[in-house]
């Protein structure tokens, strides 16, 4: 029974360690994912890219002549850079002018308050209006409030975003997002909302914005924290605070912009596609570094060191510049509907990752993939260990950002996790310039979407299945 049982161990034994060798990630494609990977810790291209880009370009705000600058800095970039195909694809949408925003505080004392307009928000009447502020302490307050509850008044909402990274921001964003229509589903004639972003500067944070089908639509803007601190305080005195807000905010009618492409062509099966992602617009009041010039660079950098390293993978690597990201993952929609609809071509897409989380180094890879093809993604995870990447057990991810809308009409997705930094006192705000970048994060960050983006590209496995 004993030596039996032995047998059977031996025998299984034997059968792991053929299973091991036969995985299809070689040897072969981990070293030379890890020499593109030493490459690339010792190259200065990240940090040059992302210091051309804000210095030659700057904000990149949708539909704009610096959204149209800043695609002609990408495509030339790659075509220096010796990509093998560079190309735009179109993408419509509303243009959007910021114009003037101003906020006085005009009984019962008087404040001028530091504010900015909520991207897509339309303006007020000319001359402003002045109305009764009335405070909610947050976004599920609002909700609540009766119709005609704020008829002729200004709504508030004055929840302070934590110190949570993303969590933080997803709760305290609920104002921002959707707050506008819970306001004027109430009767309001306009929203503030304090800034969401953890900072304690004049700097408001902007940001997208809704509206809905048949409820009017209400100018919204952002207030700093301070200045939110200050109308917190005077709410206090419990006497009806009265504000004057003027804005020249307003939409045209649509646009085209383009969601920038540059491909690294794969050696056997070109069609096929690593897409690594970032979105090249940014709002207007920084220069767009953090959010998302980080990712810009990031992405090109590593199809760079792909091609640097001297041998293509089987499948192609393509770097995807989204457009329109702000005001609502516009050209990543676009993109699923054409590549679904009309091109039909959606499926070729093995696996998708996107950078838009600022500065921060990456610590943890995340793989959201068929269930047969997992253990080849956490072995791809495994290569990244030595250089401090963990690779998480989950299997949920679906792409980050833009990306996210890919996952979920059906792409493999990779989700990689960053180290907690300040993103949130600067993101949105006039703040977001080259100075806050941890250059040697976004280099470190660069090799590790080399090194995974060459081995998915490389390794013969479907990673639907
Ligand atoms: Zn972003």
């Amino acid at each position: 029974m004993k030596k039996f049982a032995l047998i059977a161990l031996a025998s299984m034994a034997v059968s792991f360690s053929s299973v091991a060798q036969e995985s299809p990630l070689t040897q072969e494609m981990k070293d030379h994912a890890v020499k593109i990977g030493e490459a690339a810790y010792k190259s200065n291209l990240t940090k040059d890219l992302i210091t051309s880009l804000t210095t030659e370009v700057g904000h990149r705000l949708a539909g704009t002549a610096n959204d149209k600058k800043g695609r002609e800095w990408a495509m030339r970039k790659m075509r220096e850079m010796g990509f093998d195909r560079v190309w735009e694809e179109p993408v419509d949408f509303p243009l959007w002018h910021r114009g003037s925003a101003s906020l006085e505080m005009t009984a019962p004392f008087e404040h001028d308050l530091h504010i900015v307009a909520l991207g897509t928000s339309i303006g007020t009447p000319e001359g402003g209006l002045t109305a009764e502020v009335v405070q909610f302490d947050e976004y599920k307050d609002l909700v609540e409030a009766e119709p005609n509850s704020l008829d002729g008044k200004i709504a508030y909402v004055s929840l302070r975003m934590a110190k949570t990274g993303l969590k933080g921001y997803g709760y305290a964003g609920q104002a921002r997002r959707m707050g506008s229509v819970a306001a004027a589903k109430a009767g309001a004639s306009a929203i503030i909302i304090r800034s969401i972003g953890t900072d304690d500067n004049r700097t408001p944070h902007t940001g997208s914005m809704n509206y809905e089908d048949g409820v009017t639509k209400i100018p919204a803007a952002a207030l700093s924290n301070p200045d939110a601190d200050l109308l917190d305080n005077a709410l206090k005195y419990g006497e009806p605070v009265t504000l004057k807000l003027e804005m020249s905010s307003h939409s045209h009618d649509p646009v085209v912009t383009y969601n920038v492409l540059g491909e690294i062509t794969g050696s056997e099966d070109p069609e096929k596609a690593v897409l690594i992602g970032a979105h090249l617009d940014s709002w207007d009041l920084g220069t767009g570094a953090l959010d998302d010039g980080t990712g810009v660079s990031i992405v090109m950098s590593a199809a760079k060191h792909i091609l640097d390293g001297g041998k293509r993978p089987k499948r192609s690597v393509r770097v995807i510049l989204f457009a329109a990201e702000e005001e609502g993952l516009i050209g990543a929609r676009e993109y699923v509907r054409a590549h679904k609809e009309d091109h039909k071509d959606f499926d070729n897409i093995l696996l998708g990752a996107e950078w838009d989380s600022g500065t921060g180094r990456i610590i943890n890879f995340a793989p959201g993939v068929g269930p047969t093809s997992l253990s080849v993604a956490r072995e791809i995870g495994y290569v990244l260990a030595p250089y401090g990447v963990a690779t998480l057990m989950t299997n949920t991810a679906k792409g980050q950002s833009d990306m996210s809308l890919l996952g979920n009409a059906g792409m493999p997705a990779v989700n990689l996790g960053m180290e907690p930094t300040n993103y949130f006192d600067f993101h949105h705000t006039a703040n977001d310039t080259l100075d806050k970048v941890d250059m040697d994060a976004i280099t470190h960050n660069a090799a590790i979407y080399a090194m995974f983006s060459y081995m998915a590209a490389d390794v013969d496995v479907d990673f639907t299945k």
